[in-house]
C-alpha cells in the first residue's frame, strides 16, 4: 500500500498500532498500563485484586510512603496549597523550591542547583539551552531518550559513540574541530542494561579534549556510593562532573528533575532554559517530599546496604538459574528473552504467579534483545526475592528460555 504523506497514512499508522495492542491482549500477552490499586509495605502492590511482589519499581530505597516524606508533603500543602502562582521566573517560586535546590546542591557537592517539572523536561531543556548550532555533543548510544531528544532539539552536531566504547569516544573527540564548544553526555547507570559508565576515563577524555561533561544520575542517586550520593562517590572521585542531572521520580519518591552545577551554570539555566521560563513550578507537596527524601537517604544509610545485598542476591540467583542478565552491576536487572513475544510470555507467566515484572521490547531496546527489565529494592525481603526468582525460573523452563 502506498499512502504517501496523506492523512490516510496517519490513520493507517494509528490503526496498525491499535490492532497490535488488541492482538496482544487477546493472547494474554499485554501487561502494560495496568492500574495499581494500592501501594503496600515491603515492595508489594495490590493489582487486579491480588497482592503482588513489585519487581518493576524505581523506588530503589523503598521510600514511597515513607512517614517523614509523607508528613513533609502534607505540611507543604497546609502552608502553600496544591499549586503555585505560575512559572518559576515570575510568581511561581516558593521558599520550598529554594530549600529543595539548596538541599540538592549540598547532596551533590555543588554550588547550586535548579529544578524542573520532570527529568525528561530537564534533559530536553538543559542540553538544548546550553548547546546550539555549530557546537558538538558526544552521546553514548544507549543514553536515555530524553538525552537524545535534547541533543536533537539543540541543533548541535550530534555524535554518538558505541556503548561505553571509550576508544570510539576519543576518536570522535579527536575528529571534531578544536575551536568549537564540546559536551560529552552519558547516563551514569544505563536505564535498560544496569551497567555503569566508566567515569574516570570519560573525565580524563573531557579534560584532554576540553569538553564539558554532563551525567544523568537518574539511576545512581541513592544507588551508587556508600552514602548513596551517586557515581562520583562510587569511583572515589571528587567534584568532576560539570553538569549533574537527576530526577526526583526514582529513588526520590516525588516528581521533577534537577541539575546541580556551579553558580554560573545555574544562573544561566534559571534565566535561559525554556522549561524553566515557560512551564509551571513544581507543586509545593512534591518539592517538600523531594527535599525530605534527600535527607532520609543520608539519615538511613542501612537502606543502601540492604539494596546492595538484595541486588547481589537477585543477580547471582538469576545467573545461577541459567538466565543471561547481561552486564548489570546495579538494581536494574535485565533478564534477556530475545524476541518480543518471549518477553511478553515470560511477563504473563510471572504475573500469573503474582510477580509483577514488565517486558521491554523494541524499539526501547535493539531488536532481538527484548527482556524482562526486573528491578530490586531495599524494601524486598530475602525470602520474597527467592520466591520471585523461583517463579521466573519455572516460567523460563516452561517456555524453553532456560534448560
Ligand atoms: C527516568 C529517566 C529520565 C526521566 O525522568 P522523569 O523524571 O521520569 O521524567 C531521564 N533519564 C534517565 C536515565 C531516566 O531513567
Amino acid at each position: 500500500m502506498d499512502f504517501q504523506n496523506t492523512n490516510d497514512s496517519l490513520t493507517h499508522r494509528v490503526r496498525a498500532f491499535t490492532e497490535r495492542v488488541a492482538g496482544l491482549k487477546a493472547n494474554d500477552l499485554y501487561y502494560l498500563n495496568m492500574p495499581v490499586e494500592e501501594i503496600l509495605p515491603d515492595s508489594k502492590v495490590r493489582l487486579r485484586g491480588r497482592t503482588m511482589g513489585m519487581y518493576a519499581s524505581y523506588s530503589y530505597l523503598g521510600l514511597v510512603g515513607h512517614p517523614r516524606i509523607n508528613e513533609a508533603a502534607k505540611k507543604a500543602i497546609d502552608k502553600f496549597g496544591t499549586g503555585t502562582n505560575g512559572v518559576r521566573m515570575l510568581a511561581g517560586t516558593l521558599t520550598i523550591h529554594k530549600e529543595l535546590e539548596e538541599t540538592i546542591a549540598n547532596f551533590k557537592h555543588t554550588e547550586a542547583a535548579v529544578t524542573y517539572s520532570s527529568g525528561y523536561a530537564t534533559n530536553l531543556t538543559v542540553i538544548s539551552s546550553l548547546m546550539g548550532r555549530g557546537d558538538y555533543i558526544f552521546s553514548d548510544k544507549l543514553n536515555h531518550a530524553s538525552i537524545v531528544d535534547g541533543c536533537l532539539m539543540s541543533g548541535a552536531e550530534f555524535r554518538r559513540f558505541r556503548h561505553k566504547d571509550m576508544e570510539h569516544l576519543e576518536g570522535l573527540l579527536k575528529n571534531a574541530p578544536a575551536d568549537v564548544a564540546k559536551m560529552v553526555v552519558a547516563d551514569s547507570v544505563f536505564s535498560m542494561d544496569g551497567d555503569i559508565i566508566d567515569l574516570p576515563k570519560v573525565v580524563e577524555l573531557c579534560k584532554k579534549y576540553n569538553a564539558w561533561l554532563m551525567i544523568d544520575e537518574a539511576h545512581s542517586v541513592g544507588v551508587l556510593g556508600k552514602t548513596g550520593t551517586g557515581i562520583e562517590e562510587h569511583f572515589g572521585l571528587g567534584n568532576v562532573i560539570d553538569i549533574k542531572m537527576g530526577t526526583l521520580s526514582k529513588t526520590i519518591p516525588s516528581v521533577g528533575g534537577y541539575v546541580a552545577a556551579n553558580k554560573d551554570i545555574i544562573t544561566y539555566l534559571s534565566h535561559a532554559s525554556r522549561a524553566y521560563m515557560f512551564s509551571a513550578a513544581l507543586p509545593p507537596a512534591q518539592a517538600a517530599a523531594a527535599n525530605e527524601a534527600f535527607k532520609v537517604i543520608l539519615d538511613e544509610p542501612w537502606r543502601i546496604e540492604k539494596l546492595n545485598e538484595n541486588t547481589k542476591q537477585f543477580i547471582g540467583g538469576l545467573k545461577g538459574r541459567g538466565f543471561d542478565t547481561m552486564l548489570t552491576e546495579t538494581a536494574i536487572v535485565p533478564v534477556l528473552c530475545g524476541t518480543d513475544e518471549m518477553a511478553f510470555a515470560m511477563t504473563r507467566e510471572a504475573q500469573h504467579e503474582d510477580v509483577f515484572v514488565l517486558p521491554v521490547a523494541s524499539p526501547a531496546v535493539p531488536e532481538g534483545l527484548a527482556r524482562l527489565r526486573a528491578t530490586v529494592t531495599s524494601a524486598h525481603e530475602t525470602s520474597e526475592i527467592e520466591r520471585a526468582m523461583d517463579v521466573i525460573e519455572v516460567a523460563g523452563k516452561k517456555l524453553g528460555l532456560i534448560k
